[in-house]
C-alpha cells in the first residue's frame, strides 16, 4: 500500500520533531495532500493508526487539508483548478499539462507537549 510508506516517512518526521522539542506526546498532526498526489486520505488515516501504535504519536489527531489541483494555461496566461491529471483550460479549451499545485504531500504543523 502506497499510503503506508508515505505515512511512515511523515511519521518519522513527526517523531523526530517531537524528540527535538523534548515532547512526550503528539496531539495533532496536520498534512497537506494534493488532489493529484494519488494519496487516499482514508487509507492514510488507517496507515497512521497502524504505524503510530506504540509511539508518542499514538492517538494523535490526523488533520488532512486537501489542496486542489491547479494548472497553468500558457495561451491565456491564467491559472485554473481541475480535478484530473489532464485538464482543459476553461477559456481557450486547450489541454494543459503544466501542473502548478496538487501533487504535494507535506507536513504543515504539529502539536506536542
Ligand atoms: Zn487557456
Amino acid at each position: 500500500m502506497h499510503e503506508l510508506s508515505i505515512m511512515q516517512s511523515a511519521l518519522d518526521q513527526v517523531l523526530e520533531k517531537a524528540r527535538q522539542a523534548g515532547a512526550s506526546r503528539v496531539h495533532a498532526i496536520r498534512l497537506r495532500i494534493g488532489a493529484l498526489s494519488g494519496v487516499v486520505p482514508d487509507a492514510l488515516q488507517f496507515a497512521f493508526e497502524a504505524l503510530a501504535a506504540g509511539t508518542p504519536a499514538q492517538g494523535a489527531q490526523l488533520l488532512i487539508e486537501d489542496v486542489p489541483a491547479r494548472f497553468w494555461c500558457a495561451a491565456c496566461s491564467h491559472e485554473f483548478e481541475a480535478t484530473r491529471m489532464f485538464a482543459e483550460c476553461p477559456d481557450c479549451h486547450r489541454p494543459s499539462a503544466e501542473l502548478r499545485a496538487g501533487r504535494e504531500m507535506e507536513l504543515t504543523s504539529l502539536e506536542v507537549d
